[in-house]
């Protein structure tokens, strides 16, 4: 999967007429490469567009321009770009974006608003493989069953509604439904925030193991830190509909580069009493995003910004390899 100069604007109106009167920047620009089989996790606060780059990459949302190029085969080229025609999903309407839909699915945050409350887990499940006309009812069947028991559920939950399970089990239940068609590529968004501290490593092993047995390559989004380190295999930091730094956990959390990484990650407890750790506090609010600062987004609030950072955006350059930062500073 390769997202490039992907944008997602949402239109702002006003007025008598309702006319447009400016954009909301969600996504802005987004360049990455999320590699066949990894988990790439998407860090930053509440409203930096995390969501809606996760929705647009699968094309729950209609992109306003770039290219999201993705094979199915989950065979891109080394070089995707020089043949993106053929690969770029972007621009997909009617029955082929609907064909799509099977590779790529979402688990949500709240299986509570996700699942319909007034049907049995058995329809719920079955859902996507009639709607798609991926098989017929009776194979269907076979199938519910089997994603269920993949997910820790059994036989006897086929003829029940979502309000007689716990938060953990709808959860999975979601990921069944989402899984059945059997994707390349899933979008988990926030999928542990709603769950307790030991439901959430239960989930977390869940994941790991349904990636291995099924291929599966996922775009991981939270705000949660721990969670973040736990599961993906590189890290994204995002930042007013922008990524500002890009590298593995093991690197990233020992190493943070940009201020913005810096100051979010200051924020975790450590469990050692005696070491002490700085918190960065930010100045001021996050702008909007319907109105950015110039250059540099994070120039508002950031403690190390210069004339420069003001007037020119930077771009994500590679540091180190395989840590990329977009900052004046490096
Ligand atoms: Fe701070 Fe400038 Fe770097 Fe932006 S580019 S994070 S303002 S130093």
């Amino acid at each position: 999967m390769v997202t490039l100069n992907l944008k997602k604007y949402f239109p702002i109106k006003g007025g008598v007429f309702s006319r447009k009167i400016g954009e909301v920047k969600a996504v802005d620009d987004v360049t990455l490469t999320i590699k066949k089989g990894e988990t790439f996790g998407l860090v930053g606060e509440s409203g930096c567009g995390k969501t809606t780059l996760g929705k647009t990459i699968i094309r729950l949302l209609d992109p306003d321009s770039g290219k999201i190029l993705f094979d199915p085969e989950g065979s891109l080229p080394d070089d995707p770009s020089e043949d993106f025609k053929k690969y770029d999903i972007a621009g997909l309407r009617g029955k082929r974006l609907k064909q799509l839909r099977r590779y790529m699915q979402i688990v949500y945050q709240n299986p509570s608003t996700s699942l319909n409350p007034r049907m049995l887990v058995k329809d719920i499940v079955a859902e996507p493989l009639l709607v798609q006309k991926i098989c017929k009812k009776r194979e269907a069947e076979e199938r519910v069953l089997e994603i269920l028991e993949r997910v820790g559920l059994s036989k006897e939950h086929l003829f029940r509604y979502p309000h007689e399970f716990s938060g953990g089990q709808r959860q999975r239940i979601a990921i069944a439904r989402a899984l059945i068609t059997h994707p390349k590529f899933v979008v988990l968004d926030e999928p542990t925030s709603s769950v307790d501290v030991s439901v959430r490593a239960s989930l977390i092993k869940l994941f790991k193991d349904l990636q291995q047995r099924m291929g599966l390559t996922y775009l991981f989004i939270s705000h949660d830190l721990s969670v973040i380190e736990a599961m993906s295999d590189r890290v994204a930091v995002m930042y007013l509909g922008k990524i500002v730094e890009i590298a593995e956990p093991s690197e990233l959390f020992k190493n943070p580069l940009h201020p913005y990484t810096q100051a979010l990650f200051s924020a975790i407890p450590i469990p050692d009493p005696e070491a002490k750790k700085k918190r960065i506090i930010l100045k001021g609010e996050p702008p909007s995003p319907a109105n950015p600062p110039s250059g540099c987004r994070f120039h508002p609030r950031c403690p190390y910004a210069k004339e420069i950072c003001r007037k020119e955006e930077p771009r994500l350059v590679e540091v180190k390899p395989g840590h990329f930062v977009a900052c004046h500073l490096y």
